[in-house]
């Protein structure tokens, strides 16, 4: 039978558990054998912002996935390096799950910039596209393309990367918004403390 494969694209700086409650429920309810992770290279929606650097993300979306044995992560966008557009991950997935039938999960805010993504028509071919509800965010497929997303409602979690990272550079707690061994990985590495000493 063909491998039914979810597809989940972020910046994950850092990853938190509203990316993995998405990603977990979308594999449930949609019966996914894997999730791909797929954290980006330096995203254009970002740029002028300051992104953490490639490696911290991808070993931070690593140790928050590792214990699941469905859940994988792969380095495509960021080894293609510059800004990350859906339609080259989609491709370069493409060529390792070769009929596999992939599903490209996103949060409510995402799916509003859809209609702005390059290449639209090659998504919608390559990937069925499931919108995830978000805190905060309406979902609303109305100006879709009839039939290329699905919409989900996943369990409701108020948290951003951006408040991780607000609140590790204000010195307040990130237990349990993302995953222990991300709170770790975080002080080890002194992501977002807004020092000049970060280790390299
Ligand atoms: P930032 O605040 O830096 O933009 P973020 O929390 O939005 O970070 P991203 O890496 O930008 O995280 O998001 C990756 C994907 O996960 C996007 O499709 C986004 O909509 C979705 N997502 C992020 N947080 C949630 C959440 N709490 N619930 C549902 N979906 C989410
Ligand atoms: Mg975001």
């Amino acid at each position: 039978m063909q491998r039914r494969v979810g597809v989940m694209g972020g910046t994950f700086d850092p990853i938190h558990h509203g990316h993995l409650v998405a990603a977990s429920e979308v594999a449930d309810r949609f019966g996914l054998d894997e999730v791909v992770f797929v954290p980006t290279g330096q995203p254009w929606q970002k740029a002028g912002n300051e992104v953490s650097p490639a490696e911290d993300r991808y070993l931070m979306t690593v140790i928050a996935t590792a214990s699941n044995p469905r859940f994988s992560v792969s380095r495509v966008d960021i080894d293609r390096g510059g800004p990350t557009y859906t339609a080259d991950t989609l491709a370069d997935l493409r060529k390792t799950l070769l009929d596999a039938q992939l599903f490209f999960i996103t949060g409510a805010d995402a799916l509003e910039q859809i209609l702005s993504w390059r290449k639209l028509d090659e998504l919608f071919e390559n990937a069925h596209f499931i919108g995830v509800t978000r805190p905060g965010y309406e979902l609303d497929g109305a100006h879709l393309p009839k039939g290329a997303v699905s919409l989900v409602e996943v369990p409701a979690m108020a948290i951003s990367s951006t408040d991780c990272r607000e609140r590790v550079a204000a010195g307040r707690p990130v237990w349990y918004l993302v995953p222990d061994g991300v709170v770790q990985y975080i002080s080890k590495r002194r992501l977002y403390r807004g020092d000049a000493d970060r280790a390299s």
